[in-house]
């Protein structure tokens, strides 16, 4: 029989969590195979842990991961990804967002051995404000061009995907992980389920607008050299302006000869170019930033507290 790998990243979900989990253990127990909860605990102020360790004393499916502190959704599936022991492996929100019922469909879509991951993709962004789709719609646009990791618009996190493709996700070991890219970089068959947007069951979102430009610049400067190449160009388009800038001043000074005149548009340029080359500076200290944080080869997480033995502490 085969057996399925839950892992459910929690941060701050003492509300949603008892629903989530009431709620995906009966769709699992419906499936024909076996299954695993693993949830992290990604440093949760509120009582999630305790709740974990209930649940976990009561039943013996339920693993759980606590780290020493929040260290992102990010480490959190890395963590889960590392201790799975099933043969096919789902990541899924602690919110309902990703609907348990999903599941039985992804499985047999995985059974019929057709697809390596079954991902699943909203098509609607019903309870989300407007700003946020907006700049969500031109993320995706902007690094569809720029990188070759292939992320479609709406993808979540939610896929059940088999054991090889997990290995090799697992393998990606660097340290600033972006998963939509990385789901995409590794290939494989995949098929996507659309679906319509579920609203959090309870609790709050953890990313706020800024947290969210920040994890979307990231995902540009991991996945993509296309900014750094920015610099270059500019730089040859500017050389090129100046020449014909200066052709020109050449020609008015032999034509009529003033000579004093022109202070203010010389500065507006000396200015220009100036924030041209800050911003440049700016995107190489992007890349140099992520090089110097690989290059410390620090774990991802710490793992403080689990009720599964012989689990490396630290990743
Ligand atoms: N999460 C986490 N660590 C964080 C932020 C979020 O483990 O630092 C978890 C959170 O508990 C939830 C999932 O990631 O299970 C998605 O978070 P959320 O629902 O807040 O994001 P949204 O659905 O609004 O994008
Ligand atoms: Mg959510």
């Amino acid at each position: 029989m085969k057996k399925l790998s839950l892992i459910v990243p929690c941060y701050n979900e003492q509300e949603a969590l008892p629903l989530f989990y009431a709620e995906a253990a009966k769709v699992v127990q419906s499936m024909p195979c076996d299954y695993e909860f693993i949830f992290v605990n990604d440093g949760s102020k509120d009582e999630t842990l305790p709740l974990l360790r209930q649940m976990a004393e009561r039943d013996a499916h339920v693993t759980y991961l606590s780290f020493s502190r929040n260290f992102g959704k990010e480490a959190a599936m890395y963590a889960g990804f590392c201790n799975a022991r099933g043969d096919y492996i789902a990541v899924m929100d602690a919110d309902m967002q990703d609907p348990p019922a999903l599941l039985p469909r992804m499985f047999e879509l995985l059974e019929s051995r057709e697809y390596d991951s079954v991902a699943t993709r909203r098509v609607s962004r019903t309870g989300e404000s407007p700003v946020r789709s907006w700049f969500a719609k031109r993320f995706y646009q902007l690094i569809n061009r720029i990188s070759d990791a292939d992320i479609v618009d709406g993808a979540r996190d939610f896929r059940l995907m088999r054991r090889e493709m997990v290995d090799s996700i697992v393998a990606m070991s660097e340290y600033n992980r972006f998963s939509k890219g990385i789901f995409g970089w590794v290939g494989f068959r995949t098929c996507w389920l659309p679906y319509e947007n579920v609203e959090r069951v309870a609790g709050e979102s953890k990313w706020s607008f800024w947290k969210l430009f920040k994890y979307a610049m990231d995902g540009i400067v991991n996945f993509s050299l296309v900014p750094l190449s920015v610099a270059s160009w500019g730089g040859i388009l500017m050389t090129f302006a100046a020449f014909l800038i200066l052709l020109v001043i050449i020609i008015r000074r032999l034509a009529f000869g003033d000579a004093v005149a022109g202070w203010a548009s010389t500065i507006c340029v000396i200015i220009f170019i100036g924030g041209v080359q800050l911003f440049c500076l700016g995107i190489m200290g992007q890349y140099i930033a992520k090089t110097y944080l690989e290059t410390k080869r620090r774990p991802h997480c710490i793992i403080a507290e689990t009720n599964r033995e012989g689990v490396k502490k630290i990743l």
